[in-house]
Order: C-alpha cells, then structure tokens, then sequence
C-alpha cells in the first residue's frame, strides 16, 4: 500500500484504550484559548512527502497542539522550535505551522511518532508504545528514508529495536541516545539514524536544546540523505 493508505488507515486506530479515551476527553474539553476550534481528537498521522529521504521521529502529539490540529507538532510550542529549525536548514517553507491548512511543505522530509495519540503527561506506556510500533513499521518499510532524525530518547527507545527487528544490524548493547551522536547502520538499506534533544518547552526554555544546536543535527542528517 501506499504512505496515504497507510495514514488513512491510521487514523481510525482505536488499538490503545487509554488513548483514545484520553485524546478524545482533551478533544471534548479543550482548553480555554481553543474553546472555539474543533479538536481532531484522533491518531496523528506523519506529514511530509510521501518520497521523504529524511525521516524525523518525535514523541507523541501534543494534547492542545497535534491532538486539536490534526497534523504533527502544529499548534504548539515544540513545533514552533522545529519549524523554525526546519525552514533555517532549507527543510521547510515556512517557518511557523499553526493550523494544518497553512501552506506548510516540508522538503524531502517526514515528519511521524513512535505513538500516534496524544498521551497524558506526554508519557506512552511501553505497551503503547509497542502496540503503535506496527506503524512505525510500515511507515519505514514504505518511505525508506537514508537517514532518521530522533528527537529525545523515548523515539530513540522505540525506533531501534524496530529496525533490529526488521534487519538492521544494531550493535549490542544498542547505542546509547545522545545529541549529535550519529550510527551508520547496514541492513535492507543502508540508514544513518542522528539523535537530538527532543524539543519540548523542557529543554529549550532551559537552553538544553538551543536552535543551533537542533539546526546542526538536521543539517547533518540532510546531509546524509542526499538533500
Ligand atoms: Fe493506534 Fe498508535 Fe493510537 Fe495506539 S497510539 S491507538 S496503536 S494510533
């Protein structure tokens, strides 16, 4: 099937029941500032062209951002430093996504999660995050991406069992999750995965994560996909 099959499917998931009782209460109750929109309230799937060579995984949505925009990291405050990072690079149009009608195009790049539903806390279960890896799965065997962007060491928990899994020779123990560290991996095609800071309003308003550093890794990682 194709990348839009595949994320339509998505979007009628309802395989976590923790999840979709929580993304669709955040959709029911939004938060004041938004009382006038209507939440998406759904899975989330990836955006970006369906030929991306750079593949960008995060987290989870946000409750207020992606769960009420219906397109990743849109509406919120890790969005805002990633897009703003993205379209420095050249990855991205436009810097700022506010709404998912807005002329955002990215270039060459996807955007997806390990977990496609807005979690309380922001934190996915390991199951859940088990249970959505069948799409992370897929969305990889499809695009084929030459190099992977992870942001924050939940997606790197998530993403490389998953390419162990499907044949990718990930030294044992695994690499550990850093940012800036880079691992060339062989397997069905040849793959460099990046790590960096997740974007989160914890490590940018702390300086953790300054947008040098995030336009570096993502400078590197376009790089290593030929963009
Ligand atoms: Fe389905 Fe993933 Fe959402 Fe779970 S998190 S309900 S597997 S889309």
């Amino acid at each position: 099937r194709s990348v839009a099959e595949l994320d339509a499917a998505l979007v009628d998931c309802r395989a976590c029941p923790r999840l979709v009782d929580w993304r669709e209460q955040v959709a029911r109750e939004k938060r004041a500032a938004f009382r006038d929109e209507e939440y998406w309230g759904r899975p989330v799937p990836g955006i970006g062209p369906a030929d991306a060579r750079l593949l960008i995984v995060g987290l989870a949505p946000a409750a207020h951002g992606a769960n009420r925009t219906g397109r990743m990291f849109t509406g919120d405050r890790s969005g805002d430093v990633l897009f703003a990072a993205l379209h420095a690079v050249g990855l991205a149009n436009q810097s700022t996504a506010v709404h998912r009608d807005d002329g955002l195009a990215l270039h060459g790049t996807r955007i997806t999660a390990p977990v496609h539903c807005a979690p309380p806390d922001n934190r996915p279960t390991p199951q859940e995050r088990d249970t959505c890896s069948a799409w992370l799965r897929a969305e990889l065997a499809l695009l084929r991406p030459r190099a992977v962007v992870v942001l924050g060491g939940f997606g790197w928990q998530a993403l490389l069992p998953q390419l162990a899994a499907a044949g990718w020779e990930v030294p044992r123990p695994r690499p550990k999750f850093g940012h800036g560290v880079q691992v060339e991996l062989a397997g069905p095609w040849p793959l460099r995965v990046f790590g960096s800071y997740h974007v989160s309003q914890q490590n940018t308003f702390t300086g953790r994560l300054t947008p040098a550093m995030l336009e570096d890794v993502l400078r590197a990682a376009a790089g290593a996909a030929g963009l």
